[in-house]
């Protein structure tokens, strides 16, 4: 079933197989005596597996994928005015884009779709593992300066051993990425290495669980109960993702462009053209950027010190696709478990879902696990993403395309103001 003439099946096209299998079985057991109940107690099991070794990753990529993207600079003095003007600039991007989210998740709300009963299902399926977080969701989280207090940590290894504490991992690797970008590269150099070797390997531990999300979704998915109005939600919650991913593409980048080039837009959607591409079928930026950094230096003429610099940066930091997402996911999974947000929860959930796109790395399905963060934050069952990771895989292309376009379109900006952007070819 995996293999067909030596040519292995993508897996995309797997983890959508093991969703359509899971939905039918989900449907027929439905029908049987006790096979919902068998489905419980022997398939769900496997998707919660699968579940927990993606938590088990979410901390070390966050910490290994921070630390090695900001100490990795090197020479940030030495680019200290470009650095700062493309972290500005992306932190100005991706906020913009988890507002949009948070907006166009609270008008179209999609979650609603899912009737009264499916919800309170889906609810008490995730409260015997949520048991307290769900009280704390319904009450509130207190004033936002305890907040924004909650997000500093005291101590980082109590932070890394408790769920509820992941935004104290994101700010303690900030922290400590500045500071190693600091120190004598005769003893940086080393840690550096050994952060940036470990990050690849849980990339490649991520691959390899990855390797079993067809079995995990389906069993997922087959223990959810649907009906037609499930499917409307998840459509709605997709076109939902999918019209502010477009709204990025074609309003928001347009305006930088404009704003600090002289590059026409279409020029730009041509030029890129191979990288969306690139982007859209593996699913990576961090695949993508040696097409990125081809296109960007050559297509529009850019010194590609300057390119090269914010683009692996971006490619680390800036994914405006995964904030838009994450803020809509957390919106939806909120209002597809019943839990009323506050305002001040959707505040969270906008600077949340910025961090946590920075803390994604660019490679397929990391947005899906740093959402854990926002889900966090806000006290939502985090178990519910289950709900969400049958869709993600196609959702995961469409973001990564605006993850490489912002970068892109942050290079030009960034060159733009350094006057050195020619806008013709
Ligand atoms: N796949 C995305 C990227 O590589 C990250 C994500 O999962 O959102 O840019």
């Amino acid at each position: 079933m995996t293999e067909k003439n030596n040519k292995e099946i993508p897996l995309h096209i797997k983890i959508l197989a093991g969703m359509v299998i899971g939905v039918a079985w989900s449907i027929a057991a439905g029908n049987i005596n006790g096979g919902s109940e068998w489905t419980l107690s022997y398939i769900k099991p496997l998707g919660t597996i699968f579940i927990k070794l993606l938590q088990m990753l979410a901390i070390p990529l966050i910490i290994t994928s921070i630390i090695s993207g900001i100490a990795g600079l090197r020479d940030i003095n030495k680019l200290g005015r470009i650095g700062g003007r493309t972290l500005v600039l992306f932190t100005i991007t991706c906020f913009t884009s988890t507002i949009l989210g948070v907006i166009l998740a609270s008008a179209f709300t999609p979650g609603n779709a899912i009737p009264e009963k499916t919800k309170s299902e889906l609810f008490a399926s995730y409260q015997d593992k949520t048991t307290g977080l769900i009280d704390k969701a319904q009450q509130g989280t207190g004033s936002a300066m305890d907040m924004i207090t909650e997000m500093f940590p005291n101590n980082i290894f109590y932070a890394m051993s408790n769920n509820g504490m992941m935004l104290q991992v994101v700010i303690f690797s900030i922290l400590f990425g500045i500071a190693l970008s600091k120190v004598d590269v005769s003893k940086s150099e080393i840690v550096i290495q050994f952060v940036e070797g470990l990050n690849e390997t849980f990339m490649k531990l991520v691959m390899l669980i990855m390797g079993i999300a067809p079995v995990g979704v389906f069993a997922l998915i087959a223990s959810i109960s649907f009906d037609a109005k499930v499917f409307l939600s998840l459509l709605y919650y997709m076109l939902t993702v999918i019209a502010g991913l477009a709204v990025i593409l074609f309003i928001l980048y347009p305006l930088i462009i404009r704003l600090f080039s002289k590059i026409s837009y279409g020029k730009f959607f041509k030029t890129m053209q191979p990288v969306f591409l690139m982007a859209f079928s593996t699913s990576s930026s961090a695949a993508t950027l040696p097409v990125t950094m081809e296109r960007v230096s050559n297509g529009f003429s850019i010194k590609k010190e300057i390119s090269d610099f914010v683009l692996s940066l971006g490619t680390t930091i800036n994914m405006d696709g995964t904030a838009l997402y994450q803020s809509i996911a957390a919106v939806f999974i909120a209002q597809a478990t019943g839990i009323d947000l506050t305002l001040g929860q959707m505040v969270i959930i906008a600077l949340t879902a910025t961090l946590s796109a920075v803390g994604a790395a660019g490679i397929p399905g990391a947005g899906m696990i740093t959402l854990i963060i926002v889900l966090d934050a806000i006290h939502v069952p985090i178990e519910a993403i289950a709900f969400i990771m049958a869709p993600d895989r196609l959702l995961d292309m469409f973001r990564t395309v605006i993850n490489v376009a912002g970068d892109a379109c942050g290079a030009i900006a960034v060159s733009g103001m350094e006057e050195k952007v020619d806008s013709r070819q």
